[in-house]
C-alpha cells in the first residue's frame, strides 16, 4: 500500500496566488522522493501541505490509508526537518533530541532508549552533554535529524535541510542522509533546488516548474529521457545545450549550422518535416570531430575532464565536456559533433506546450 498519496492537490494562497496545480503522486513505503525545481516553483508549499502547515485548497492527502487532508499536523505522524533547524541553545543535545517526547510526557526510560538509539545512528553519542553552540554545523544538522528520528514517524519531510551548510559539508551530509535512509528504511520526502542532491538522493524525482509537475521518475530517467525542455535543462550540469531549428530534407537546420540526421533520427522526426523544433545535446555527449564549427572562448581543465566553452556562428554559447585533458586557445576553431544516440529532440515550447520530447 502506498504510504503517501497526493491526489489532484491545488494550493491557492489567500490573495489568489496559485502555488501548486493538480499535484498527483503515490509515494511507496520506504521510498525516497525528492521534489526539485527552481525557487518559487511550489515545492515547499507541497511539502508543507503534506506536513499540515498549509491548508490544502483542493484535492486529497492520504497517509497510510488514512485521509489526512484536514487533519492538524500533530495527528499526521510525520516529522519535518527544516533548513533553519533552530536548536534550543540552553538545552543539551540530549535534551534537544528528547524534547518532543518530553512534551508528549513519554516515560523517561522510553525517551532514553529512543534518544540513545538515534544518537547511535547519527554518531552523536559523545556529544549528548554538549550545548548546540559547541557543535559544528554538520553535527547540529544531525541533531535536527535526531529530533525527527526519536519520534519514529511514518514519514520524514525535509525542507532544504542542507542549504545553510558550505559546499563540502553539504556533500558529506548528503551521503549521511543516504545512509540514514537505508538504515531507517523510512519514507522520505525531500525538497531542494539543487539538482545534484536530487540525482544522488532520490529513488524518484519530482521535477516542478511554476507550480506544475513536469516529470516524475528515477534520476536516470530524468537525465536520459527528459520529458520536456524544462527538465532537460534543469537536470544535468552544465545544462544541456539547446538549439532552435527546422527539420528539412533529412537535416536539422538552425540559423547557425546544419546537421545531417541519421536514419533513426529521420524516423523519429518524420512527422516534423518543415516544422520548428529544438535539438538538445548534453555537454558530455558532444564529441570532437564533426560537422559543426565551434569558436573556443574558454578552456577549463578539471582534471578528469575538460569543459570547453565556445560559440557557434558567433552567437550561440555552447559548453562541451570532453573526457580527455585538452588544451584549446581562445579564438581557435574546432570541429564538433553530437553523439546521435544521445541527441534529444523537443517540440518548440509555445503557449501551453512546454516543449515535449519527441521520441
Ligand atoms: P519553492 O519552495 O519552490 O521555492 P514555494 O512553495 O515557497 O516555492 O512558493 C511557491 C509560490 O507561492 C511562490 O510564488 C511564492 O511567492 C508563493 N507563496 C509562498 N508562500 C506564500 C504565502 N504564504 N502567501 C502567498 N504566496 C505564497
Amino acid at each position: 500500500m502506498p504510504e503517501v498519496k497526493l491526489q489532484s492537490i491545488d494550493k491557492i494562497y489567500d490573495g489568489g496566488v496559485q502555488a501548486v496545480y493538480d499535484f498527483n503522486l503515490d509515494v511507496a513505503d520506504g521510498e525516497f522522493i525528492v521534489l526539485v525545481g527552481p525557487s518559487g516553483c511550489g515545492k515547499s508549499t507541497t511539502l508543507r501541505m503534506v506536513a499540515g502547515l498549509e491548508e490544502i485548497t483542493n484535492g486529497k492527502l492520504i497517509i497510510d490509508g488514512k485521509d489526512c487532508t484536514r487533519l492538524p499536523p500533530k495527528d499526521r505522524d510525520i516529522a519535518m526537518v527544516f533548513q533553519n533547524y533552530a536548536l534550543y541553545g540552553h538545552m543539551t543535545i540530549y535534551e534537544n533530541m528528547a524534547f518532543s517526547l518530553t512534551l508528549r510526557k513519554e516515560n523517561k526510560e522510553v525517551i532514553h532508549r529512543k534518544v540513545m538509539a538515534a544518537a547511535e545512528i547519527l554518531d552523536l553519542k559523545t556529544q549528548l552533554n554538549k550545548k548546540p553552540k559547541q557543535l559544528s554545523g554538520g553535527q547540529r544538522q544531525r541533531v535536527a535529524m535526531g529530533r525527527a528520528i526519536v519520534r519514529n514517524p511514518k514519514v520524514f519531510l525535509f525542507d532544504e535541510p542542507l542549504s545553510n551548510l558550505d559546499a563540502k559539508l553539504r556533500g558529506s551530509m548528503r551521503r549521511e542522509i543516504m545512509l540514514l535512509h537505508k538504515k531507517l528504511n523510512a519514507t522520505m520526502m525531500y525538497v531542494t533546488h539543487d539538482q545534484t542532491e536530487a540525482l544522488t538522493l532520490a529513488d524518484r524525482i519530482v521535477c516542478m516548474s511554476m507550480g506544475r509537475v513536469q516529470q516524475i521518475g528515477k534520476p536516470i530517467d530524468l537525465y536520459e529521457r527528459p520529458a520536456n525542455t524544462f527538465v532537460a535543462t534543469f537536470i544535468g550540469l552544465p545544462p544541456m545545450n539547446m538549439f532552435d531549428g527546422v527539420v528539412e530534407g533529412g537535416k536539422f537546420k538552425s540559423e547557425l549550422f546544419e546537421y545531417p540526421l541519421n536514419e533513426k533520427q529521420k524516423q523519429t522526426l518524420k512527422d516534423y518535416e518543415g516544422k520548428e523544433i529544438v535539438l538538445g545535446v548534453r555537454p558530455e555527449n558532444i564529441k570532437r570531430g564533426g560537422p559543426v564549427k565551434l569558436l573556443v572562448t574558454n578552456n577549463e581543465n578539471l582534471g578528469m575532464n575538460t569543459l570547453v566553452h565556445g560559440k557557434i556562428g558567433g552567437v550561440k554559447i555552447v559548453v562541451c565536456k570532453f573526457a580527455e585533458w585538452c588544451i584549446y586557445e581562445e579564438g581557435q576553431t574546432i570541429d564538433i559533433g553530437f553523439d546521435p544516440e544521445l541527441t534529444h529532440f523537443f517540440e518548440k515550447p509555445e503557449g501551453d506546450n512546454p516543449g515535449v520530447a519527441i521520441r
